[in-house]
């Protein structure tokens, strides 16, 4: 079977992946790429296959790096089935209207700007409307069942333990008589994080497509989390300041409405506003509320015990711009949890205008970063941020509490990994920064000797067959300009010596290889090609 790697490679964002099997084709996943202008062009690059082609899509989960593009896929004619979990499709019922709306005004924006130079409208990658029109396209399964899609194809929806509805999916595939499985990990969480229950642990797979979001790095417990969430928030107080946290409308903003709600009623913070300011992270409660057969046992014991975990007399909810404008007049402490959860859209900016400057304000990033995104450029300590066309200085207090995080850390990655058992199990690296899926995949390969690597953006292979793995080169470099052939190529090349060196390396200790006549000839052409190249760059 044939598999083209069309986003989430070397990136976060844009999930998705393209699978053939004789004449059937279907996509994992159809996520939207997010962080700047040079990435987001992807969204609008000619795809590969036709639309109409497509029988289906398999979604892992409603966030948008995963779902965004589905709008746009059935404005160009796919009219297949989304299959998803029902607290998925609820969530994307809000958030891909809500997403189409966004694109909707940022286009309007643009259009706007370029009336002014004198240059042509600027269409939105689709509406709201053509959102709400690709929701009739969806068909829910339940975890745990399995779904024969075609002949010889069927699938399973796993806990992924990332967000409400997030799943993980297994896909066996019959071809030529023999049955191979497909594991795609989708974003996985942590172990024994709130409400939602922790990501199955699968054991079977010939290959596996594996997040890794935070490949390179170990979080803080989530009880060091709460500790360090409680001391800013009681610092803040003492002050009369604010804290102001910005959170993804979905599962991040419902964790910290249930750990807030768990220190009040502990009495461990005194009776102060929290404000919940964003109207989808408000629908997105709802969803919660409607969908608690995906909870964990802890918030079914106290839904049960007639506690809901989503309530509390200090939050307030607001809905208008009005009541968003307001908490700003407020002179009390407060914490305000808003949305987008990487600063680039939404209520939040309003809030960091408001209080970036401020130096006793408090400003807690809870979730990832994405490179290019208002929010990485503050944690990665910038001195002023540009905000509705005026720069404000950061003066506040910039935290990061990674034990919030909706994905796994790389322990929780290993651990996840480590049910596996097929030793040949071939496990490529996505939905993670360059270097970070670089570590990882050197890792499983050095800790639990699987076959991993981390393949490159609208890459061809086939699978199962060895002696063509790889598709011919021409075919995955003819993309893109020609800057961006050649940032591919380098990259390529950097990939290339590190197999290389790898792969001589094992040979040398087992076989001795390196008294071969042969392999040190072809080794000093490339070093002398190397040589040459290097000459005429001087
Ligand atoms: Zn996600
Ligand atoms: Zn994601």
């Amino acid at each position: 079977m044939k598999v083209e790697f069309l986003g989430g490679v070397r990136t976060v964002t844009g999930s998705a992946t393209l699978l053939q099997k004789d004449s059937l084709l279907w996509l994992v996943d159809c996520g939207m790429f997010q962080g700047g202008r040079a990435i987001e062009e992807r969204n609008q690059s000619v795809p590969s296959y036709r639309p109409t082609d497509l029988s289906f899509i398999l979604l892992t989960h409603a966030h948008l790096d995963h779902s965004g593009l589905i709008p746009k896929l059935v404005k160009e004619g796919f009219r297949g089935k989304v299959v998803c979990t029902k607290a998925t499709f609820d969530l994307c019922e809000i958030m891909l209207k809500d997403s189409g709306h966004i694109q909707e005004i940022e286009a309007e924006w643009q259009s706007r700007k370029n009336k002014r130079s004198g240059r042509e409208d600027t269409a939105p990658l689709y509406t709201a409307e053509d959102a709400e029109k690709s929701l009739r396209y969806f068909q829910t399964v339940g975890y745990d069942e399995i779904l024969s899609l075609s002949d010889g194809l069927k699938i399973r929806f796993q806990d992924a333990g990332h967000i409400l509805g997030s799943a993980i999916i297994e896909i066996w595939v019959e071809e030529g008589g023999q049955e191979k499985k497909l594991v795609f990990s989708g974003d996985l969480g942590g172990l024994g994080q709130p409400i939602i229950r922790d990501p199955f642990p699968v054991a079977e797979a010939d290959a596996l497509w594996l997040e890794s979001t935070y490949g390179d790095r170990l979080h803080k417990s989530r009880e060091e989390t709460v500790q360090e969430l409680l001391k800013i928030i009681l610092e803040a107080i003492s002050k009369q300041a604010k804290v102001v946290i910005p959170a993804f409308a979905v599962e991040r903003t419902q964790d910290l409405i249930y750990t807030i709600s768990q220190l009040r009623r502990k009495d461990l913070i005194p009776s102060i506003p929290v404000y919940i300011d964003s109207p989808l992270a408000i629908s997105a409660t709802e969803i919660f509320k409607k969908n608690p057969d995906c909870f964990d046992e802890e918030t079914k014991g106290l839904l049960l015990g007639g506690k809901d975990p989503f309530e509390l007399p200090e939050i307030k909810y607001t809905q208008t711009t009005e009541e968003s404008k307001a908490i700003n007049e407020d002179p009390r402490s407060g914490i305000i949890i808003s949305a987008s959860g990487m600063c680039d859209s939404g209520r939040i900016q309003h809030h960091l205008k408001h209080h970036l400057w401020r130096s006793e304000s408090h400003i807690v990033f809870i979730g990832y970063q994405a490179e290019g995104t208002v929010g990485r450029r503050i944690v990665d300590g910038a001195k002023t941020i540009r905000l509705f066309g005026e720069e404000i200085a950061v003066r506040a207090h910039v935290h990061t509490l990674g034990g919030f995080s909706a994905h796994a850390d790389q322990k929780g990655l290993l651990e996840w990994l480590s049910h596996f058992k097929n030793p040949n199990l071939q496990v490529f690296v996505n939905h993670g920064e360059e270097k970070v899926s670089m570590i990882l995949s050197e890792i499983i390969h050095q800790e639990l000797k699987f076959e991993a690597d981390v393949p490159q953006w609208r890459e061809k292979r086939f699978l199962f067959a060895p002696e063509q793995k790889v598709m011919p080169e021409e075919k995955i470099e003819a993309v893109g300009p020609p800057e961006e052939r050649f940032s591919s190529l380098l990259k390529n090349l950097e990939r290339g010596y590190k197999k290389l060196r790898r792969k001589l390396k094992m040979r040398r200790s087992k076989r001795g290889d390196h008294r071969d006549a042969e392999w040190l000839k072809d080794l000093e052409e490339v070093n002398k090609k190397l040589e040459e190249l290097e000459e005429r760059l001087q």
